[in-house]
């Protein structure tokens, strides 16, 4: 369809912290159209699965010029819409959402969801709502919903009014689910404040709970959740990214509570979930470094994501606290028979290898090569040895340490 030249009759300019499809459903709505497919067709805007992901993701000023002119927009304001992409060049899976970088696989405009008694308040979609931490309203202190309580499907794009499902139930007069306690509000909160924005007049001097994760950047805030979330479920994928691809809003909200969880009490809870994990992980026999009780056989991905997935300087406080987990209650105890390596150390104990050294001591290896030379660190070698990262270094060593 081409509609060079043509207008929309009735014309509106987007609402501040109104989502790109909210505005085209809104405009879609006004017009008497189905949906804002066909807005987007119109604008010369390929679309195969209603309005969705594409289009947020649109930061091409060239690529939005029919759509604008049928909005009766300036091209920059309707990319005022649009997730635009950071400036650095170290950035390209993120994308802008309210000024943050943030993981793209967070941002899910293609999954829809909706708070009914904000929709009641004010008729249109809050961009807000498109970030995958904010499974609540504050505002209400409700769960958002995803799924259409008339039809029970997951709510789409592909309908003609703001607040009407495809199958003509009003979300705006579903029954107010239960309130939430204030724990469970607060991650989404604090994106609402990250973000510059307001809830409610109360909501306007909140404070943060003592807890870390609120020191984090909004970028920080979702990779530090969605990496416990997904060790929490044995994930492979340490970025967590798909947890946000697939679960349904009310299962993101279980979970991201449960992360949520393990920073509380900081650092008692985070230690009963390393606690927890070191046992899944000796159970599930993911044993490396030849059976001997390392941090790597014991802790498994999560050891190796603190320095890896979290390695910025933001996650100072999760190493930090890692270290003196296992200074303090790591047992270093494995459930496999004991390895031809452990056998050959002169006596039981528990040891690390020197890569795991570097990391905790957060030193280099020069640092490290001084430290053994200086008899601040002892080093057990075992008979047979066969490459030099079996270099074991006795923890208690690191314990005692200033
Ligand atoms: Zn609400
Ligand atoms: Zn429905």
């Amino acid at each position: 369809m081409t509609t060079v030249g043509m207008h929309l009759l009735r014309r509106e300019t987007p609402l501040g912290g109104e989502s790109f499809g909210g505005y085209l459903t809104r405009m879609a709505q006004k017009n008497g159209y189905d949906s804002a497919v066909w807005l987007l067709s119109a604008g010369g805007i390929r679309c195969k699965h209603g309005v969705s992901t594409n289009i947020s993701f649109c930061d091409s000023a060239a690529g939005l010029v029919g759509l604008a002119s049928l909005l009766g927009l300036d091209v920059s304001e309707l990319l005022t819409l649009s997730y635009p992409r950071p400036t650095s060049k170290d950035a390209r899976t993120d994308y802008t959402f309210f000024g943050h970088r943030v993981q793209q696989y967070v941002l899910r405009p293609d999954r829809p969801k909706v708070c009914p008694a904000c929709l009641g308040e004010a008729a249109h979609s809050r961009r807000i709502w498109e970030c995958s931490l904010v499974t609540t309203c504050p505002r209400h202190g409700r769960l958002l919903i995803d799924h259409c309580p008339g039809c029970s499907r997951r709510i789409s794009w592909l309908r003609g009014k703001v607040c009407v499902c495809g199958c003509g139930y009003d979300w705006r007069e579903a029954a107010p689910a239960m309130p939430l306690p204030d724990k469970e509000l607060a991650l989404t909160k604090y994106v609402h404040q990250l973000c510059g924005v307001k809830t409610a007049g109360e909501e306007a001097n909140w404070q943060p709970p003592s807890n870390p994760l609120f020191t984090l950047s909004l970028r920080g805030l979702v990779s530090a959740v969605t990496f416990i979330a997904s060790q929490s479920r044995g994930i492979s994928c340490s970025t967590g990214r798909y947890i946000t691809s697939t679960a349904r809003n009310d299962s993101l909200h279980e979970t991201f509570s449960r992360a949520y969880r393990v920073f509380e009490d900081w650092p008692v809870r985070y230690h009963e979930f390393l606690g927890q994990h070191q046992a899944c992980a000796g159970k599930g026999g993911k044993l490396r470094s030849g059976g001997h009780p390392s941090l790597g056989a014991s802790f498994g991905r999560i050891y190796s994501g603190l320095y890896t997935t979290l390695e910025a300087p933001e996650f100072d406080f999760m190493r930090a606290g890692f270290a003196s987990y296992v200074f303090t209650q790591w047992t270093g105890q494995t459930t496999t028979p004991r390895s031809p390596v452990e056998h050959s150390l002169p006596h039981p104990g528990k040891y690390i290898t020197g890569t795991e050294t570097r990391h905790l001591l957060e030193v280099s290896g020069y640092h490290l090569a001084y430290l053994i030379e200086t008899g601040q660190l002892r080093v057990v070698t075992p008979r047979k040895k066969r490459s030099r990262s079996l270099n074991l270094i006795e923890v208690n060593d690191l314990v005692s340490r200033p």
